[in-house]
């Protein structure tokens, strides 16, 4: 039984939400009350840790906002001098190039994410912008600015390494059973979708004018006072469904062409404008494999921040349904292959040491990235694929809703399948 999904079970998210400005943030930063979490083109900063009996561990890693305030104009002056320098660039490329400083000081990047203990919890944009295009995305990357902006955090701890690192990985990089971390994983994942929302939400979809950042950042409103278009963050819901022959104890598992190999999942897809999620359940289920469902069943559902970039914050809910009809017909434009699987198959493919190496793996990873290490070539997991030790297949590890969804059926008859989340 698991308590929460990755990414929920966020510990400050609080009731405080409808009353905060960003006058109550700047109150809270003077009191000594306000940490900021920096992220980076929707990266969190975060520390890891060497853990003494070995693995390492990550926590992310709030800020004053002075720090933050420090950082971003050291940064502004090593893109400025680095700019200056170059002599092959026209004046337009220059100006266009990299503008740390473009709301930092009015605050428009700065989120409110919650409070707790007296302790109130914000994230901050600290990506270069506007954002980077042709030479000047060039300069960006090869610039010395990153480097700047990593090293000008503060610590939690002496042996503590600090830096940017993607979502994804810190998500697959998190012990399951630490609930600590998890904590850390869904603030992160609360941050990211905000901030996405915030970088996508710049203009009025209704007039085209410029939008700015109301109330601490759970809104924002278009400029345009002929206008004054309000705008709210967005989810965008996906239906996940574990298709089951209830008769011969099988289900219906499928592989994209993105995935990794060996790995098979259940079938997902967008709930689309006038649509039940019922309807999305069998409409998406006979468009990718040509079954019929009957029978529904709803088990749980999970924010997830890690989609595709132009989404800020997708909601997978999951659901098992009952096929009426069996015979699988793949659509090849959304899945690669489609098949029944029997339920010893489905056991075998639940193999805890696979995830356990996986998160081992991605845990030090993510450290490598905090210390400005160049990934490894050839991790312990790909050179175990050669020796032939792993299982044929497998499905998303605990992180991700598909697991539970297909660790439930396997583990469960029939009446076990209603949601332990
Ligand atoms: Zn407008």
């Amino acid at each position: 039984m698991i308590a929460h999904h990755a990414f929920a079970g966020n510990p400050i998210i609080s009731d405080k939400r409808g009353n905060l400005s960003i006058a109550d943030l700047s109150e809270a930063e003077s009191a000594g009350s306000l940490r900021v979490l920096p992220l980076l083109e929707g990266k969190p900063l975060i520390s890891s840790v060497v853990l003494p009996q070995g693995g390492q561990i990550w926590r992310l890693a709030w800020q004053n906002f002075g720090v933050c305030h420090n950082a971003l104009l050291s940064s502004q002056q090593a893109v400025n001098t680095f700019l200056a320098e170059q002599q092959n660039l026209d004046e337009e490329e220059k100006r266009i190039s990299i503008d740390f400083s473009h709301g930092i000081l009015s605050h428009d990047r700065l989120v409110y994410l919650g409070d707790r203990d007296g302790v109130t919890f914000c994230a901050l944009d600290v990506s270069p912008y506007p954002i980077f295009s042709g030479t000047a995305d060039k300069i960006a990357q090869d610039a010395k600015w990153l480097q700047g902006l990593s090293k000008a955090w503060e610590l939690p701890s002496s042996d503590a390494r600090v830096g940017f690192v993607d979502l994804r990985l810190l998500m697959t990089g998190t012990d399951w059973s630490d609930k600590p971390t998890l904590e850390e994983l869904s603030i992160a994942g609360h941050a990211r979708a905000m901030l996405d929302w915030h970088t996508q939400s710049r203009f009025c979809g209704r007039c085209g004018n410029t939008t700015v950042l109301k109330e601490a950042g759970r809104r924002r409103q278009c400029v345009n006072e002929l206008c004054k278009k309000k705008l709210y963050p967005r989810l965008d819901p996906v239906v996940i469904m574990l298709v089951i022959d209830k008769e011969r104890d099988r289900v219906v598992l499928g592989r994209q062409s993105r995935f990794v190999p060996r790995m098979w999942s259940c079938l997902a897809g967008f709930i689309e404008p006038g649509e039940s999620l019922e309807e999305a359940v069998r409409r998406e289920t006979r468009e990718e494999v040509g079954i019929e469902v009957g029978e529904i069943l709803y088990h749980s559902s999970q924010p997830w921040p890690v989609g595709p970039s132009s989404m800020s914050c997708q909601l997978m809910v999951g659901f098992f349904a009952f096929a009426t009809t069996f015979d699988i017909r793949v659509d090849k434009k959304e899945l690669e292959e489609a098949k029944w699987h029997h339920r010893e198959q489905v056991k075998k493919a639940l193999v805890f040491n696979e995830y356990k190496n996986q998160q081992q793996a991605s845990a030090l990873k993510v450290h490598q990235a905090c210390s400005g290490e160049e990934r490894r070539r050839g991790s312990s997991i790909e050179a175990r694929v050669d020796a032939g030790e792993l299982a044929p297949m497998f499905v998303p590890g605990p992180y991700a809703i598909a697991h539970h969804l297909i660790s439930t059926w396997a583990t469960n008859g029939p009446e076990g399948l209603l949601s332990k989340v």
